[in-house]
């Protein structure tokens, strides 16, 4: 029963020494604030989010000629793309949610996002390996690969799948 007390042992050195900063009126201003830009931060990274992307993918897939996906798969992990024959998954994981190293975590609330994005990442490494220990081969794309090297992105789609791609007509 005492241990409900010490669930929250907030920085006591510091706040001995306590400052403006840390009066509660500022202190609930400031999670206003960043409640308000972490929703804003949010909805513009899902605005441009996974949607887009696969459908990006898509277009690219069938300019390409590779055929045999299928999307919505319940595979385990819910890849965006499944090849049933070929045992291929692909995922086009977001820039931003899945922590490349293209973006930049937002200052604002930082351990915030840090935590979101390495729980995102350890969950994606987990459904990878529980995939290719069931015997998918597992591609994970970023979304920013989508844009700046779709070729690159489709050549190894094609690899793992099978298909011959016509390079030329790709370029
Ligand atoms: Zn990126």
């Amino acid at each position: 029963m005492a241990r409900q007390e010490s669930v929250r042992p907030r920085r006591s050195a510091q706040s001995a020494n306590s400052t403006f900063k840390d009066t509660v009126a500022v202190k609930a201003i400031r999670s206003l604030t960043s409640d308000a830009l972490r929703t804003r931060i949010m909805r513009n990274n899902r605005a441009s989010g996974n949607q887009s992307t696969e459908l990006r993918l898509i277009e690219l897939m069938s300019e390409a000629r590779i055929s045999g996906w299928r999307r919505h798969s319940m595979l385990f992990g819910r890849p965006d793309f499944v090849f049933p024959k070929a045992r291929v998954a692909v995922f086009v994981d977001g820039c931003f949610w899945h922590g490349c190293s293209c973006k930049r975590t937002p200052t604002a609330n930082s351990a915030f996002w840090v935590q979101k994005v390495l729980t995102n990442r350890s969950r994606d490494r987990r459904v990878s390996r529980i995939l290719r220990d069931r015997g998918w081969q597992v591609i994970r794309i970023w979304e920013h690969q989508l844009k700046k090297n779709p070729r690159r992105v489709l050549l190894r789609i094609a690899r793992s799948v099978g298909t011959l791609l016509e390079i030329d007509r790709l370029a």
